[in-house]
């Protein structure tokens, strides 16, 4: 058991805790391992692109804590098992995973290739690199018996379904990792290993950078808090899950939407 906590003191303290993100090296991921950071956490970036992982990494180096990058491709299961060997090799274990990397599509369903390559792409990076990394990581967290977090990111498109911009693999792809999730937290439970999802909205970066005028005002149209979100925002959401004070929360699914999903 994980003892509830009893004060506020320290309850989002994640000194002394060594976190994995994929895709940390930019966008939300970036934000995410930054904001890890910022409350003690020792961070493990797992990315393609390693020289945008470099940069990320001398940005974090302000912070004070361990700071590394390793190459992997979550769509590949025999690399994502020696990436979290190198990263257990450096690390020694692994209390936090942060499964966020993920591409999108705008491809519509009927329009695909006949080997539906681009239905693969997503859901291979989408579902199965969440599914690749979760085993991977979770039989090391349960092998060592001291519990953990999982935080997957999905997407406001796991729940609903957008008129206009066709991505079907990546509603799939969302919805089935929240599904996923609340089954992580049912099987390991017992281990003292949380799950939980993080749902965006329309968030300030990757996907959504440079934003025209008229996407703005669109989301502004449609959401009570009239702006994007920004990446810190989803951060502090991941410290807040990943901390002593969400010692009681598992299988949740949290919308961060600025109301979007409401309309
Ligand atoms: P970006 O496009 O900025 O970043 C995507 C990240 O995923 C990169 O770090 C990229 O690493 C990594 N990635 C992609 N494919 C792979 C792969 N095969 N193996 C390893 N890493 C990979 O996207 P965002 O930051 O905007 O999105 C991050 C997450 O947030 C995604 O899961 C997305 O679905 C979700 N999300 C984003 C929203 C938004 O508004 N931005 C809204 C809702 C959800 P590399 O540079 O090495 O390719």
């Amino acid at each position: 058991m994980i003892e509830p906590i009893t004060s506020m003191k320290n309850a989002f303290d994640l000194r002394g805790q060594n976190a994995i993100v994929t895709g940390g090296n930019r966008g939300i991921g970036f934000a995410i391992a930054s904001a890890l950071a910022q409350v003690g956490a020792n961070v493990a970036i797992l990315c393609r692109d390693t020289k945008k992982a470099e940069e990320a990494l001398g940005e974090l180096e302000a912070y004070g804590g361990q700071y590394e990058s390793f190459y992997c491709d979550v769509t590949d299961l025999a690399g994502v098992r020696k990436a979290v060997a190198d990263v257990y090799a450096v690390f020694g274990e692994i209390h936090i995973l942060v499964n966020n990397a993920g591409v999108s599509t705008r491809t519509a369903f009927l329009d695909m290739d006949e080997n539906l390559s681009e239905w693969y792409r997503v859901i291979n990076t989408d579902l199965n690199g969440v599914v690749h990394m979760t085993y991977e990581v979770g039989k090391r967290m349960r092998d060592a018996d001291k519990g953990g977090s999982i935080i997957n990111i999905t997407s406001l498109s796991g729940i609903v379904v957008h008129r206009d911009s066709p991505r079907s693999p990546y509603n799939a792809s969302k919805a089935g990792i929240n599904h996923f999730t609340r089954a992580m937290a049912v099987e390991l439970g017992k281990y003292n290993i949380r799950a939980n999802a993080i749902a965006p909205g329309y968030i300030r970066t990757g996907f959504t950078a440079n934003p025209t005028e008229e996407f703005v005002r669109f989301v502004q149209s449609q959401q009570p808090m009239d702006r994007l979100g920004e990446g810190i925002e989803v951060g502090a959401l991941a410290v807040f899950l990943a901390s002593p004070a969400a010692a009681h929360l598992t299988g949740t699914i949290q919308v961060i939407d600025g109301g979007f999903s409401l309309s």
